[in-house]
């Protein structure tokens, strides 16, 4: 096989089974800096739209994927940033719908649906995973952090017009952190600002893989079963669920091999996330995964040195390594 840049997995995920991931910007370019952001910090948010990866190239290594055969439930844009920040990603959608008939989703902070060219170059995508994790200004600030001309109100506005004229389906995510968007009053304004937009569902989710900044914290499950039944009760006719996981079980489709590679290097040296992709050959959102799951187990710890995270061996794993 060759090496691969731009399609990453299958990667095992609770939503979209197993979802094969087309990465369109390069790591971490962003129109947002989000405090629970799991690949880190955006050194710098931009609104610029640019071919950032060729598309050609893209999908001339989705045909090589596709020809090697497996199971694939959904080919997903997604991956190390913002994908609508690339200008062909219009060009790309219909090209991928040509190669195969398995249905095309896209990740996206649905900032930049404030723009009718965004919007018309998404029309024929099967699903948009939109996120809204704010229902004031301020919390949009706080959590999101975003580029400066944009604003919560032109969010949800581009994300509403979007919603409107799509046929396929929007499942709207919301993430929500301890003390930061969890009260009675922001979930109020949140669901007013879910109403306008009208998605097909809510997916409540908080953070269970390593966030971007130690200030974003979970909710455990009790808080997000009241914050779920809160909303539900706002929303009544626009299902709201919950998708982070809390069972601490693996996905059934882990590789046991790399989940035991990793925690075996990590018990020899403490590494970044970027040293643990590069090291394993794996895109930065499969080992996110498997940190997830090491973490929930308390196997491995997060250690942070100036505004780099580095992932160690828990204690108990290793006494010897950090005392
Ligand atoms: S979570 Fe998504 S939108 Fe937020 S900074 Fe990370 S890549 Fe950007």
């Amino acid at each position: 096989m060759t090496e691969r840049h731009y399609i990453f997995g299958p990667v095992p995920s609770r939503r979209l089974g197993f979802s094969l991931g087309v990465d369109l910007v390069p790591y971490k370019t962003c129109t947002q800096d989000c405090l629970y952001c799991q690949l880190g910090p955006t050194d710098k948010t931009t609104l610029e739209r640019k071919e950032y990866v060729p598309i050609v190239e893209v999908l001339a290594e989705l045909r090589e994927v596709l020809r090697e055969g497996g199971r694939i439930d959904w080919i997903t844009l997604s991956g190390s940033g913002e994908p609508t920040l690339n200008l062909k990603i219009g060009e790309l959608i219909p090209e991928i719908k040509k190669l195969t008939k398995i249905p095309v989703a896209i990740l996206t902070n649905g900032t930049l649906l404030i723009y009718p060219e965004v919007r018309e170059a998404l029309r024929e995508i099967d699903l948009v995973v939109p996120s809204l994790d704010a229902g004031s200004e301020e919390n949009f600030r706080r959590v999101n952090r975003p580029y400066p001309e944009l604003s919560l109100k032109k969010l949800v506005r581009g994300t509403a017009d979007f919603a409107a004229g799509f046929s396929g389906q929007v499942w709207l995510e919301v993430m929500l952190l301890k003390d930061i968007n969890d009260s009675g009053d922001e979930l109020e304004q949140i669901a007013r600002r879910i109403k306008t937009i009208r998605p097909e569902n809510v997916q409540l989710n908080t953070v269970v893989r390593p966030p971007a900044d130690a200030e974003a914290r979970a909710l455990d499950h009790d808080q997000l079963r009241a914050a779920q039944k809160f909303l539900q009760s706002q929303l009544v006719s626009i299902p709201v669920e919950i998708v982070a996981g809390f069972s601490g079980k693996r996905d059934k489709v882990m590789n046991e091999d790399i989940r035991m590679a990793i925690l075996t290097y990590l018990k020899r040296r403490p590494a970044t996330l970027g040293d643990l992709s590069a090291t394993f050959g794996l895109h930065r959102n499969e080992v996110i995964k498997y940190l997830g799951h090491l973490l929930e187990e308390k196997k491995i710890k997060e250690r942070l040195s100036g505004r780099e995270k580095y992932f160690v061996c828990s204690a108990e794993e290793n006494p010897g390594l950090w005392g």
